[in-house]
C-alpha cells in the first residue's frame, strides 16, 4: 500500500516510521513551515505542569518512547537523549499533596529533601520528586532518524486539501500537483491545524506559544522543572518553558521582553544560571486537543499532542499505523 503522511513534525515522523515497518510504501508532504517539534531540547516527563499530572498512557508511551530511542541507536541512527531522571521541585506541602493525589503506584518515584537532590537547586523549595525514569531528548534529531529511518520519500510543500485516496499540493512541486494513495494521515500540528481552519475545513484545539534559550552547556545533568525547565540537549543546555496566553490558532514565532524576563526568573528560580552563556533562542506553537484516529472523508489525523510530543506521540502514531495499515488491508 502507499500512504501519504502531511507533516513531518514527531507526529508525521512517528507515522511514516511504524507505517514503514509494516510494510507500507510511505511519502510524506512537509511545508517546512514551522515544527514544534524542533524544541532543541525535550522532555520525556510522565508528571506534567504544576497540579503534577499525569496521563493515563504516559507510564506506556515514556517506555515506548526510550524503546523506539534504542531501537533507532540499534539500526544506527543515534540520537542525543539521556534517561537520566527527572526532577520535579515543589514549592509547598500543598503542591507535595496535590502531586500526590496524581501519582500512580507503578510509576518509580521518590520524595527527596531538595538538598539531596542529584541538581544544585535555588533555595525556597520544600520537597523534590524524583522521576528514576524520565529523562530528555534531542527533538529535531529524533524527528530526523524516524524519517531517515522510515525510508519515505519527503516532498517539500504545501498540502492544500484532500481525502483519504488524494492529496493537492500548492505550489505545485516539480510538477507534481496531487499525490494518489491508499491513505493519508494528516499530522499538521499548530500550523496545519490553523491553516485547515482558515480554509473552512475544521480544525480546532488549543495553540501556545513558548521559547526555549539554548545554553553553551547545561546547568544542570538532570532535567529540572517546576514551571520552566532546565535541561540538556544535543549540544549544550536549555532553559525553557510554554508560557504565552493561549490563543485560537498559530502565529508567527516572537518573544516579547515581558516574556523573556519571565522566563529568565523562573530559571534562576529552578537553579543558578550565573556564568552560563546563552547561544541562541527557539520559539515555538504547540497545539493541545488530541485528535487520533479516523476523520470523515479525509482519512487519518494524529494532532494535539500538547506538551507530550515525546511522551506520547510515537506510541500513539504506532497504534495509528497499525489501524491504517489493518484498514487498507482489509
Ligand atoms: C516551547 C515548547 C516546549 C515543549 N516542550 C516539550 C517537552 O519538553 N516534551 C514534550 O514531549 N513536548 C514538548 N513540547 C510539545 C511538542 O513540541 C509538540 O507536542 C510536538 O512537537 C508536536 O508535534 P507535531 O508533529 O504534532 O507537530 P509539529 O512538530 O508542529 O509538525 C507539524 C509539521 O507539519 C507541517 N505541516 C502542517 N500543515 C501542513 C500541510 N498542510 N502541508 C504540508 N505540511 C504541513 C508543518 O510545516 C510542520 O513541519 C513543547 C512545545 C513547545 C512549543
Amino acid at each position: 500500500m502507499h500512504a501519504v503522511v502531511i507533516g513531518a513534525g514527531i507526529a508525521g515522523a512517528s507515522v511514516a516510521y511504524f507505517l514503514a515497518r509494516a510494510g507500507a510504501r510511505v511519502t510524506v508532504v512537509d511545508a517546512g513551515v514551522h515544527a514544534a517539534s524542533s524544541v532543541p531540547g525535550a522532555l520525556v516527563n510522565p508528571v506534567r505542569g504544576q497540579s503534577g499530572g499525569v496521563d493515563p498512557r504516559a507510564l506506556t508511551g515514556m517506555a515506548f518512547t526510550w524503546a523506539l530511542l534504542r531501537d533507532l541507536a540499534a539500526a544506527g541512527f543515534a540520537v542525543p537523549h539521556g534517561q537520566v531522571g527527572v526532577l520535579r521541585p515543589v514549592p509547598d506541602d500543598r503542591a507535595r499533596a496535590r502531586f500526590e493525589r496524581n501519582l500512580p503506584s507503578a510509576l518509580a518515584h521518590a520524595w527527596l529533601a531538595p538538598g539531596d537532590a542529584p541538581a544544585r537547586l535555588s533555595p525556597g523549595w520544600a520537597h523534590v520528586l524524583h522521576l528514576p525514569e524520565g529523562g530528555w531528548v534531542d527533538g529535531p534529531a529524533l524527528t530526523r532518524a524516524l524519517l531517515a529511518a522510515s525510508g519515505a520519500r519527503v516532498v517539500r510543500g504545501r498540502a492544500l486539501d484532500w481525502s483519504g485516496r488524494e492529496v493537492h499540493l500548492s505550489p505545485a512541486q516539480g510538477g507534481l500537483e496531487h499525490l494518489q494513495a491508499d491513505a493519508v494521515v494528516f499530522c499538521g500540528g499548530s500550523v496545519g491545524v490553523t491553516w485547515q481552519a482558515q480554509g473552512g475545513r475544521g480544525g480546532a484545539g488549543v495553540h501556545r506559544m513558548g521559547t526555549l534559550l539554548t545554553l553553551e552547556r547545561p546547568v544542570t545533568r538532570v532535567p529540572v522543572s517546576f514551571g520552566a525547565y532546565l535541561a540538556p540537549h544535543g549540544s549544550g543546555g536549555v532553559l525553557g518553558a510554554t508560557f504565552e496566553a493561549p490563543a485560537g490558532s498559530w502565529a508567527p514565532e516572537a518573544l516579547p521582553l515581558g516574556s523573556l524576563a519571565w522566563l529568565l526568573g523562573r530559571g534562576e528560580a529552578l537553579s543558578a544560571l550565573g556564568g552560563v552563556r546563552v547561544t541562541g533562542r527557539w520559539t515555538g506553537s504547540r497545539l493541545s486537543g488530541l485528535e487520533c484516529g479516523a476523520e470523515a472523508g479525509r482519512g487519518w489525523r494524529l494532532t494535539g499532542l500538547g506538551s507530550k510530543g515525546f511522551l506520547l506521540g510515537p506510541l500513539l502514531a504506532s497504534e495509528l499505523a497499525a489501524r491504517v495499515v489493518g484498514e487498507a488491508q482489509a
